[in-house]
C-alpha cells in the first residue's frame, strides 16, 4: 500500500517534469533547433528563466500564464501538456500495476515504454497542430517501443496492426488523390499509424483507424460548415490528422480489450 502510494506520487511527478521538457521539445524540434542549449527564455524580452520559473504548472499558476519580467502572455499549451503528460502516466501506472484493473499484468518494461509512447504521442499531435507536420525524429522513437513491445506480446497481432495501420491509411490516401486530385493523408500520418499498428497490435489498431475516422469526420464536417461561406483556398487547406489518431491510439491503448470484449459480448447474448 505504501509502495503504491509512493509509485502514484513519484509517476505523476516525474509526468509533471518530463511534460515541462516536452514543452521544450514541441517548440525546438520542428525548428531544428538544439533542445539541450540554451536555457529555456522567453520569447519576447529573451528573459532567462530561473529554475524558480520552471517548475510545471506551479509557476505557470504563480506567475499568472505571464512572463516575470515582460509580463508577455504564455501559451496555456504549457500548462496543458505537463498536465495531460502527468495525468495519462498516472492512468498507465493504474491499468499496467493492477491498481484497478486486474486484466493488465504488470510490466515494468512494458509500463515505461508506454510512458515513452505517451510523452512522444503527445508531441506529435502539438507538432502537427501547430506546423503540419510530425518530425521523424517521434517516428522513430515510436518504431523502437513498437519492436520492444513485440518482447511482450503477440507478434503475429503486431507484424497485422503494422501492416493493417500503414496499409489502410496508405490505401486511403492513394484513392482520395486520385479522385480528389490533391493530398488528405500526409506521409507522415501513414508512417504514425503503421507504428502505431506495431504498438498497439491487430484489434487496437482497428479501433484506433475507427475512432480517429469518425472524430475527424465529425470535426471536420462542423468546421466545412463554419467555413462554408469563406473562399477556396480557406475550404481546401490541410488538417493535422495525427490530432484525430493520438487520442484514439491512447484511448485504444488504455481500454482497447475493454472495447473488444463488449462488442464481442454483443454476439454472444441469446
Ligand atoms: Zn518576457
Amino acid at each position: 500500500m505504501v509502495l503504491n502510494i509512493f509509485l502514484i506520487i513519484l509517476t505523476i511527478i516525474l509526468g509533471l517534469c518530463v511534460g515541462s521538457f516536452l514543452n521544450v521539445v514541441i517548440y525546438r524540434l520542428p525548428k531544428n533547433m538544439s533542445i539541450a542549449k540554451p536555457k529555456s527564455h522567453c520569447i519576447n524580452c529573451d528573459y532567462q528563466l530561473e529554475w524558480y520559473d520552471n517548475i510545471p504548472v506551479l509557476s505557470y499558476i504563480i506567475l499568472g500564464g505571464k512572463c516575470r519580467k515582460c509580463k508577455t502572455k504564455i501559451s496555456p499549451r504549457y500548462i496543458v501538456v505537463e498536465l495531460l503528460n502527468a495525468i495519462l502516466w498516472f492512468v498507465a501506472l493504474m491499468l499496467n500495476t493492477n491498481l484497478i484493473f486486474a486484466s493488465i499484468q504488470s510490466n515494468y518494461i512494458m509500463l515505461i515504454v508506454y510512458f515513452v509512447v505517451i510523452s512522444t504521442l503527445i508531441c506529435v499531435a502539438f507538432c502537427d497542430f501547430e506546423n503540419m507536420e510530425i518530425p521523424d525524429e517521434f517516428q522513430i522513437i515510436l518504431l523502437i517501443a513498437g519492436i520492444i513491445s513485440m518482447m511482450f506480446g503477440d507478434v503475429n497481432s503486431k507484424v497485422f496492426g503494422f501492416i493493417l495501420g500503414g496499409g489502410f491509411f496508405a490505401l486511403f490516401a492513394g484513392l482520395y488523390y486520385l479522385i480528389k486530385r490533391r493530398e488528405g493523408l500526409g506521409f507522415g500520418d501513414i508512417k504514425l499509424m503503421a507504428v502505431l499498428g506495431l504498438i498497439l497490435g491487430f484489434e487496437n489498431t482497428l479501433i484506433t483507424i475507427i475512432l480517429s475516422a469518425l472524430s475527424g469526420a465529425m470535426v471536420l464536417s462542423v468546421l466545412a460548415i463554419i467555413n462554408r461561406k469563406k473562399n477556396k483556398e480557406e475550404r481546401s487547406k490541410e488538417y493535422p490528422f495525427a490530432v484525430f489518431i493520438v487520442p484514439s491510439a491512447i484511448l485504444a491503448m488504455f481500454v482497447g480489450d475493454i472495447i473488444v470484449n463488449w462488442y464481442l459480448s454483443l454476439f454472444m447474448i441469446v
